[in-house]
């Protein structure tokens, strides 16, 4: 029997928690092939989420349950689920059932007999949400696909089921500052696609302020390109070319007139764009030399084996390969 493992992340879902319980588990009682363990992380709720998740697993065995000793972010939550699950599926869900778990099934279908790494949801309406928020998250979308080294589906979910292999490409990003849409994306496998349909909260409220997706946001450019470092580089070259047609229009009018009236002026004005110029450039090589430093201090592996028949290294990182039996 194969074994799955469900990640909930709960932050103040006491509300919530009893009934997305009650449908998990009659969604996975129509599964009798898999043996389903819920992982709940609570991420240092301040209501009677822990209190809750005990009277369940002291109630059912397949219950277990990870608490934070304060808030640290869903990030942090799931990676704590992915880290403590043993299972050969792993699947995230949110605790709010606006994932419907009746996707499960037929996620689990498209890895164990589809030959799909990944499961994952794809949001194919925003109902619920405010206009200014997806307007938000739309324009977020476009600067990260555009300067990054990735291409991230704006509509893609955390709602999936994993192979064990993609959980371990996951959990072996040693990166300290998480943006999972970013390393979903990054760590690649074959992605089968569900459209799933926004669903309204069944309780409780959202917990993502203004202020914390906008950190997510500057997370996930920032981790994900080093672009912004470039910009004195740009400048400095733009700035050099602009001294040089000055100096070279003040060099031709000089020869032509013979006079320096007005001529100084714009050798001046060169000269300010060459100096200018000068110290872009060096912000911009300093700034290349950072960008190697952070892109090295990621450890981030220089890849990731799908399958093989060589059987040994899964990840080729400098720092701590796993080897896959
Ligand atoms: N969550 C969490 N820690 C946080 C914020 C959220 O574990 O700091 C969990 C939350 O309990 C829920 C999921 O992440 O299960 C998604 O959060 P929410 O529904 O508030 O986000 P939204 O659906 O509004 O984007
Ligand atoms: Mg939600």
């Amino acid at each position: 029997m194969k074994t799955v493992t469900l990640i909930v992340p709960c932050y103040n879902e006491a509300e919530v928690l009893p009934m997305m319980y009650k449908e998990v588990k009659r969604v996975v009682s129509g599964c009798p092939d898999y043996n389903f363990t819920l992982l709940f992380v609570n991420d240092g709720s301040r209501d009677k989420t822990l209190e809750i998740l005990k009277k369940l697993a002291a109630l059912d065995r397949s219950v277990k349950y990870i608490s934070f000793s304060r808030n640290f972010g869903k990030e942090a939550a799931m990676l704590a689920g992915m880290k403590n699950a043993d299972s050969e599926y792993i699947g995230i869900i949110d605790a709010d059932l606006q994932h419907s778990p009746d996707l499960i099934p037929e996620m689990l279908d498209a890895v164990e007999n589809e030959g799909y790494d990944v499961a994952a949801a794809l949001r194919t309406d925003r109902t619920g949400e405010s206009k200014f928020k997806s307007f938000l998250s739309g324009s977020f979308y476009k600067v990260i696909n555009g300067v990054s080294e990735i291409q991230i589906n704006d509509n893609a979910q955390d709602f999936r089921i994993m192979k064990r292999k993609v959980v371990d490409a996951i959990i072996n990003m040693p990166e300290t500052i998480r943006f999972s849409k970013g390393i979903f994306t990054w760590v690649g496998f074959n992605v089968k696609w569900f459209p799933h349909e926004n669903r309204e909260r069944a309780a409780g409220e959202t917990k993502w302020s203004l202020r914390k997706l906008a950190r997510y946001a500057v997370d996930g450019i920032l981790g994900y390109t080093v672009s912004p470092l470039r910009i004195p580089l740009y400048l400095g070259f733009f700035s050099l070319f602009a001294a040089f047609i000055l100096f070279v229009y003040g060099f031709v009018r000089l020869c032509v007139s013979s006079v320096w009236e007005g001529v100084t002026y714009v050798m001046l004005m060169s000269g300010i764009l060459f100096m200018g110029g000068l110290i872009l450039c060096s912000l911009g090589v300093a700034g290349e030399y950072l960008a190697r430093i952070y892109t090295e201090t990621k450890h981030r592996p220089n890849y990731i084996i799908s399958e093989t028949n060589v059987g040994v290294n899964m990840f080729a990182s400098g720092s701590d390969g796993v080897s896959d039996d």
